[in-house]
């Protein structure tokens, strides 16, 4: 996807902070962090919304979680406790139509949010 932000810094077209890559996988310190530590984990794959992921991703999601898990243990976040957010469409709060995955640790984050 031309247009997609998400789809260039995969592609190292914008620059980014990559903390973890592997083939299926990127994640990387979001420009704007809502907590000491947010990341985005999303996959290479352009996926717009969590509505188009099809039976062939379930693995592919499923390594996104196994990857969040890793980051948030070697971040020393996880016994504190974290939180993973997927915003989909306007109402949900989505701005960037490449599925991603917010990793947010490292303070007492509310419930519910805004
Ligand atoms: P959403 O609102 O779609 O759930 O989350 C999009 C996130 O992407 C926001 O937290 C925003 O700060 C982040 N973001 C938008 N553009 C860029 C960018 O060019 N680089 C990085 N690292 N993060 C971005
Ligand atoms: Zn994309």
């Amino acid at each position: 996807m031309e247009d997609c932000i998400f789809c260039k810094v995969v592609s190292g077209e914008i620059e980014s902070n990559i903390i973890y890559e592997d083939d299926k996988v990127v994640a990387f310190e979001d420009i704007n962090p809502q907590a000491p530590v947010h990341y985005l984990v999303i996959p290479k794959k352009h996926i717009p919304t969590l509505l188009e992921i099809k039976d062939e991703d379930q693995k592919l999601i499923g390594h996104i979680y196994s990857v969040i898990s890793k980051l948030a243990k070697k971040e020393g976040i996880a016994e504190d406790g974290f939180r993973v957010v997927s915003n989909c469409n306007e109402a949900g709060g989505q701005t960037v139509y490449h599925i991603h995955y917010h990793l947010l640790g490292g303070r007492n984050l509310q419930w519910p949010p805004g």
